[in-house]
């Protein structure tokens, strides 16, 4: 029988005293449990995403919990209410584990215009709530503050897609929101985490209407499994895209042949790794795929 493994995907923003701390209690566990996945620990929380046994993932959850409970575990933070979404696992989500602590738990750089979700951030708005808005047909614009590739392959319908290339872009790109300033704006992204920072920025700019949707797209998807959302989700794993049943809808095409596909790859040219959408039938033999002649071309072993 097949084992039954479960993806953990959670993210907190609390004042962390000793990232290092949190960080080696991290590596520990986790190597303990047999977790593989990422973690990224900063002095301004937690973010991460974990595959295991199931069994092993519900340990983690429940130890996961009891930091901030006890005397010695405070310098940690505190984790009791932080919120972990699960999704079906392969055994293969991720290659291995990698725990690091950095200055931000996602890369926004925003500088002097940082902000913490903890004093500034979008009102959270719960899936239910969301399904009513659609329901009623209120009058609310979707911003997807995720990458341009993973909306791509799945987005909420009527969404607007900033196109960014990375989240660090949202600065450069915010004059071509400036028509939604006095609009009801929702954020959205897959887990949550990167609408945090995000929405509260789009406030600091003089955004006067801001939302975020609690639990992102996956707590969404969750529950309303094929509603309102086109395609799939990507995920940032080996998976490339999560399913949550229901019936759905290939949205985004191959780039070469233009058939429907949900087959994303990198480029296997090792300077490129462009990341693009390719069937079988338009890759190479072996299942490699290149983006464009040049980069086949510079493969080739010439003697
Ligand atoms: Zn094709
Ligand atoms: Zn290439």
């Amino acid at each position: 029988m097949k084992e039954d493994y479960q993806v953990l995907l959670f993210y907190k923003y609390t004042p962390v005293l000793k990232p290092e701390e949190l960080w080696a209690w991290q590596k520990g566990i986790c190597s303990a449990l047999n977790l593989k996945g990422r973690i990224i620990v900063a002095k301004e929380g937690i973010n991460g995403t974990l595959e295991g046994l199931k069994k092993d993932t519900e340990k983690y959850m429940e130890e996961f919990q009891k930091i901030g409970v006890s005397v010695e575990t405070k310098p940690m933070g505190n984790f009791r209410d932080i919120q972990f979404k699960t999704s079906v696992g392969t055994g293969e989500s991720f290659p291995k584990l990698k725990v690091k602590v950095k200055d931000e738990l996602v890369s926004l750089k925003f500088g002097e215009d940082d902000v913490n979700p903890n004093e500034l951030t979008g009102k959270h708005l719960p899936p239910k709530e969301l399904k009513k808005w659609y329901e009623k047909n209120e009058d609310f614009v979707v911003v997807d503050m995720r990458n341009d590739y993973e909306f791509k392959v799945g987005h909420f319908k009527n969404s607007v897609n900033p196109k960014l290339e990375n989240s660090r872009d949202l600065p450069k790109i915010l004059p071509e929101l400036e028509n939604l300033k006095d609009k009801k704006v929702l954020t959205v992204c897959t887990g949550g985490v990167r609408c945090e920072k995000m929405s509260g920025y789009l406030l600091k700019k003089g955004f006067k209407e801001v939302y975020q949707l609690d639990g992102g797209m996956h707590s969404y998807m969750e529950k309303f499994p094929g509603e309102d959302f086109l395609g799939t989700l990507y995920t940032f794993d080996n998976r490339v895209v999560m399913d949550f049943g229901g019936k759905r809808e290939v949205i985004s095409e191959c780039e070469k042949c233009k058939e429907k596909s949900e087959r994303y790859v990198n480029c296997a040219n090792d300077f490129c790794h462009k990341h693009l959408v390719v069937c079988e039938n338009c890759s190479e033999a072996d299942g490699t795929v290149f983006c464009s002649e040049p980069c086949k071309e510079s493969q080739k072993v010439t003697v």
